[in-house]
């Protein structure tokens, strides 16, 4: 029987929405509304009906999830006559207060509140979500699922920055590392593809954002991105690591406000600031044109991802499988042969035919010969939040 769970990502200014069977993965439905709140939105929906595309002045984001409902009465399935089990919330910072996947009520509202000067872009847009999904679905369980719940098992040698002991005690400043529900589904996937339970694995996600974990026995050691998603490998329009001095000097150097050079290093800086692109297929083609300064950014791009593959092979000791997966990873051959070039000596070795295919199927493109299997996992972090939120409900305690 299949169980549906609506799945809500709530942008400040966006609704991402999918219909997805937690048993099998298939999506029934999905949509977006975008540019909710300015003078004229847009709402595209898919479903088992076809495709529909509107542009409307969307005010809310109360107005966005009506719309969507609505999509689901016209282009199906509606949602009266589905097995509709649960709403679930992609919720990008749970601090140290959620490992778990957990249920929303009055009491998580507050903390995913308190935990807003952790992740100013995203959390208050997912406390809209959630708050504008119980008003719609009160009938339905809502649970929110934490892009940094996966890193919890992070030991503090991981999580602790060397800084003052009162910045973590009373300030909250450790690594927390996201992507999680992400690199939670393709290490089971990998786990799945390898034939065993405890694997240990090096997971690059490479999409728009960019994030390496180091798996031990299939739970989160370490991770690149720290107390916000800035920290670690080179990303779309995101610096990734940096000498920390560099704030001080450019607010001296330029007379900078802090809050400039932040959203400069998260919105104009990675591939778009060193070659203008932050889309990895224009930086492919424009590469490929000979364009010294996107071959710049890739070669960036690729070295930062192999120097951490090296740093968390030391911290793992023994590797089972890289895994890649996100657009990037899951699409770029270029990408992936450039990052691992080289660590033969570590036992990985890239099948380039193989390599080469393209596929949108989990894959290993290692040799045969390769001691450490080189995989291709498409991600689905739809799926593993509709998963995680059925598993949620499943477990809490009966109401008496
Ligand atoms: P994501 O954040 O996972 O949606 O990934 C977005 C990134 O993947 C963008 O930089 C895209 O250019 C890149 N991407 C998507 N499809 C491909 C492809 N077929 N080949 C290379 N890069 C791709």
């Amino acid at each position: 029987m299949s169980s549906y769970v609506l799945v809500i990502n709530a942008g400040s200014s966006s609704l991402k929405y999918s219909l997805v069977d937690a048993e099998s993965g298939d999506a029934a439905a999905a949509g977006v509304v975008e540019r909710i709140g300015e003078a004229e939105g847009s709402h595209r929906h898919r479903g088992p009906r076809g495709e529909t595309r509107s542009t409307l002045v969307i005010a809310s984001h109360e107005e966005a999830l009506q719309a969507a409902i609505e999509a689901f009465a016209v282009q199906g399935p509606a949602l009266d006559e589905i097995e509709l089990v649960a709403v679930g919330h992609r919720v990008v910072h749970g601090g140290s207060a959620f490992a778990e996947p957990t249920l929303v009520d009055d009491e998580l509202l507050a903390k995913v509140a308190e935990l807003v000067p952790l992740a100013p872009l995203h959390n208050p847009a997912n406390l809209t979500g959630m708050r504008v999904a119980r008003r719609l679905f009160p009938q339905l369980p809502q649970v929110a699922v934490f892009d940094t719940a996966f890193h919890q098992t992070l030991p503090p040698q991981a999580y602790t920055y060397a800084v003052p002991r009162e910045w973590a005690t009373e300030h909250g400043i450790r690594r927390y590392g996201f992507h999680g529900t992400s690199h939670a589904f393709v290490s089971g996937e990998a786990a799945r593809m390898l034939g065993r339970s405890e694997v240990n694995l090096v997971v690059l996600h490479l999409g728009n954002g960019c994030s390496a974990t180091a798996v031990r026995g299939g739970r989160s050691v370490d991770t690149s991105m720290g107390m916000t998603p800035l920290e670690g490998l080179v990303m779309g329009t995101r610096s990734g690591d940096l000498d920390p001095a560099i704030h001080a000097h450019l607010s001296r150097e330029l007379g900078w406000p802090l809050d400039k050079i932040d959203h400069a290093l998260n919105f104009d800086s990675g591939l778009k600031g060193l070659a203008g692109y932050n889309d990895f297929r224009e930086l492919s083609r424009s590469r490929a044109a000979g364009d010294e300064r996107a071959q710049l950014a890739f070669d960036v791009f690729c070295y930062r991802i192999k120097k951490y593959v090296g740093a968390y092979y030391a911290a793992l000791g023994t590797v089972d499988a890289i895994v890649f997966t996100a657009g990037v990873g899951e699409n770029d051959p270029a990408a992936r042969a450039a990052s691992l070039a080289g660590l033969e000596r570590l036992g990985i070795r890239v099948d380039p035919a193989l390599n080469a295919a393209s596929s949108d199927r989990p894959r290993a493109i290692s040799t045969d010969a390769s001691p450490v299997a080189v995989l291709v996992i498409p991600t689905n972090e739809e799926w593993q939040i509709a998963r995680e939120t059925v598993s949620a409900i499943r477990s809490r305690p009966p109401r008496v």
